[in-house]
């Protein structure tokens, strides 16, 4: 695949801890069996779904995205083929712009294939097997399980990727990354008008603990 440097910021948001604020490095955060994140804050603590946030995380931010354009599409250098049954075809076809919107570069190629000349960047920036994605994707739409609605649809499909690219758990993560998903956990936060899925967090005030150990 061609792995331009510009191409590679879109997924290495996380990786990289950009966006740390300093008040947050400050804050003793742990990491628990891998899934859970415990931070603490002035008044209480909070314990988050790793998966669950960056899912979150990834999907504002695809979405946001695509309220400007297309997302970014890596170009394969070699097209990859994909068999497609009628039913993957037929989706294909009627999905075309959302696919391309996504990032899919994708032709039918015969009866019972496809030939993929493009996948989303966020997609291989995040070491999600662009093509298994396809595939699966294409499956579902065929079989009928993407809502009809463009809206619903997009939404679908984002929540899907969004799932595959985020950190999962059992994934043990540095300091550095804790840092980043904390960051753009504040972010999210701000900004997001209307909450998908499960929830991301559970907070626990100091009061709370208090009552619990019959402090008070
Ligand atoms: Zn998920």
């Amino acid at each position: 695949m061609d792995a331009s440097p510009s191409n590679e910021a879109e997924g290495a948001a996380l990786a990289s801890g950009a966006g740390l604020g300093p008040a947050l490095s400050s804050m003793p955060v742990l990491q628990v069996h891998r899934r859970y994140v415990v931070v603490e804050d002035a008044q209480g603590l909070t314990i988050i779904d790793q998966h669950a946030l960056h899912e979150r995380v990834m999907f504002e931010r695809l979405h946001d995205r695509l309220g400007s354009g297309a997302l970014e599409s890596q170009r394969l250098l070699t097209p990859m083929a994909l068999t497609a049954d009628r039913a993957a075809l037929a989706a294909l076809e009627e999905h075309a712009e959302l696919l391309a919107r996504l990032g899919f570069e994708v032709a039918p190629a015969g009866p019972e294939s496809v030939l993929v000349h493009g996948v989303p960047t966020l997609l291989h920036s995040r070491s999600v097997d662009a093509l298994d994605f396809l595939s699966e994707l294409l499956e579902r739409a065929g079989a009928g399980e993407l809502p009809p609605e463009r809206q619903a649809a997009l939404v679908e499909v984002l929540s899907m990727m969004a799932c595959k690219a985020a950190v999962k758990s059992g994934d043990a993560l540095t300091a550095s990354e804790l840092a980043a998903l904390l960051a753009q956990r504040e972010s999210i936060e701000s900004s997001s008008a209307c909450p998908h899925g499960r929830p991301t967090s559970l907070r626990i005030t100091l009061e709370e603990l208090d009552r619990w150990f019959g402090r008070r």
